[in-house]
């Protein structure tokens, strides 16, 4: 890993086409689990080979889990060393795991360039849609750091470094599952990172996470959350799987929204709500509003009500989410009465709220959090202070 990878021109071809829109470092290694099925067809194509091969491949690697090509027993060497040649196998090392397998733990992994990003397995009572199944859901990050400065997150507080790649957006799962030797069967999109600023290796990897040739996570099982870049939410509108989105609104208003969410004066609220539009037209599926409750800045029963009109009449689902305190950060949560009664404004308006009550319930949590201890320790990033310059000590 790490040295220059000889990759033939298919590759070459093909990741340059990508590169436009998704920087990847110059020397990532290509990793098994950057392609689909259609790429991998592409490759053993270009190498001579029949299409069935490309199918043996993904299912050493997804089914079988195999860990090196070596394993791959029913291609021949010439094909296995020609593979080896061009493709990295390793998943990233992880640093830390915090929590136990039945409480919420938190992985912090590192990546080829040293840069670290953080996966959440929250278990089975804790899920995101709130329901008591037998499902663990995943918290996956997207990119290094995050660009679009919410004024209460902590992944963006270092400035955004790089998006993931396909691989390392998927190779998070299959780590965690390694790890914990349970099958993952919910995704959520709220790690680190705006991931429909990443939407084409999100698209791949959402493809190699839903498609029976691979993780087969049910498409209805992985949920994207955007700070609400409205023609990435409709252009992912257009993707025809039954994906789930969440909005983080966090505020009923323009001007209370722009407040926390700069990204609220590039896409303003009935921007945004045109974007949802469109999402419902083509998803037939219900959406979820995350709102988190800030004191003093979004928590009073005026934004509550006009939250309410907003979402009303579509079919839509408002989760509540009292604020994680963040260090260095001013904001805090209201208490439980103020909670309640932004809840019951909406109820009462016949808007399906819930509000998340029991502590730990880290699919909250900003993900980035253990990253930013991790990573200012190392001296990798120097912590930065809302509305200071950013500075990223190693940024290239
Ligand atoms: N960029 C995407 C996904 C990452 S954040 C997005 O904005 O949706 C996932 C969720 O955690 C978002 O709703 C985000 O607003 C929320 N979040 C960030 N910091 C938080 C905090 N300190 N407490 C509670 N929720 C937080």
């Amino acid at each position: 890993m790490g040295t220059a990878i000889f990759v033939n021109s298919w590759f070459v071809e093909s990741k340059l086409s990508s590169m436009s829109s998704t920087p990847i470092q110059p020397t990532q290694p290509n990793s098994v689990f950057d392609l689909t099925l259609e790429d991998w067809i592409g490759w053993t194509e270009y190498h001579g080979q029949p299409k069935f091969r490309a199918k043996q491949i993904v299912q050493w690697l997804y089914e079988k889990r195999v860990g090196s090509f070596d394993e791959m027993t029913n291609l021949s060497q010439d094909l296995r060393a020609k593979l080896a040649a061009a493709f990295d196998f390793t998943l990233m090392p992880h640093v830390r795991i915090t929590g136990s397998n039945d409480t919420t733990r938190k992985f912090l992994f590192r990546l080829f360039d040293g840069r670290l990003i953080e996966t959440v397995r929250i278990p089975a009572n804790a899920n995101f849609h709130g329901d008591r199944s037998d499902r663990i859901t995943l918290c996956v990050s997207s990119q290094v750091g995050c660009a679009y400065d919410c004024k209460f997150c902590a992944s963006g507080l270092a400035g955004f470094t790089r998006n993931l790649s396909v691989g390392e957006i998927v190779g998070q799962v299959l780590a965690v599952e390694r790890e914990s030797g349970e099958p993952i069967r919910n995704i959520v999109f709220m790690g680190m990172g705006e991931p429909l600023a990443n939407l084409t290796n999100l698209t791949k990897a959402l493809e190699i996470l839903n498609a029976d040739w691979g993780v087969n996570i049910g498409a209805r099982h992985m949920t994207v959350s955007t700070s609400g870049l409205a023609p990435q939410i409709e252009k992912l509108a257009k993707i025809p799987k039954q994906i789930r989105l969440a909005i983080s609104l966090h505020g009923a208003t323009d001007e209370v929204r722009e407040k926390i969410m700069p990204v609220n004066k590039r896409y303003n609220l009935n921007r945004l709500f045109e974007a949802v539009h469109t999402w419902l037209d083509h998803k037939k599926q219900m959406i979820t509003f995350e709102y988190i409750l800030i004191e003093g800045v979004n928590a009073d029963v005026e934004q509550a009500a006009i939250l309410a009109k907003r979402v009303q009449s579509l079919h839509a689902k408002v989760n509540l989410i009292p604020y994680n305190t963040v260090e260095g950060l001013p904001w805090k949560r209201p208490d439980v009465a103020t909670q309640e009664a932004f809840r019951d404004v909406l109820t009462k308006a016949g808007v399906s709220a819930t509000l998340r009550t029991e502590k730990g319930h880290d699919i909250d949590a900003a993900c980035g959090q253990l990253r930013l201890q991790e990573e200012t320790a190392e001296g990798t990033i120097e912590r930065s202070t809302p509305n200071v310059k950013r500075s990223i000590s190693n940024s290239r």
